[in-house]
């Protein structure tokens, strides 16, 4: 079942979202800068 995580980069502050499958714990890029130190926001920002 897939959800969608809210990711934001360590490096340039990028925020964005990606749809995985369950909770598998693969390794992450910025889509920006291609860093991949990539934190998993607990509580996703409030906007639609
Ligand atoms: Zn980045």
């Amino acid at each position: 079942m897939a959800k969608t995580v809210y990711l934001r980069c360590m490096m340039c502050g990028n925020e964005y979202n990606e749809k995985v499958e369950e909770d598998v714990d693969k390794e992450r890029t910025c889509p920006k800068c291609r860093s991949n130190s990539i934190r998993v926001l607990k509580n996703p920002p409030p906007k639609e």
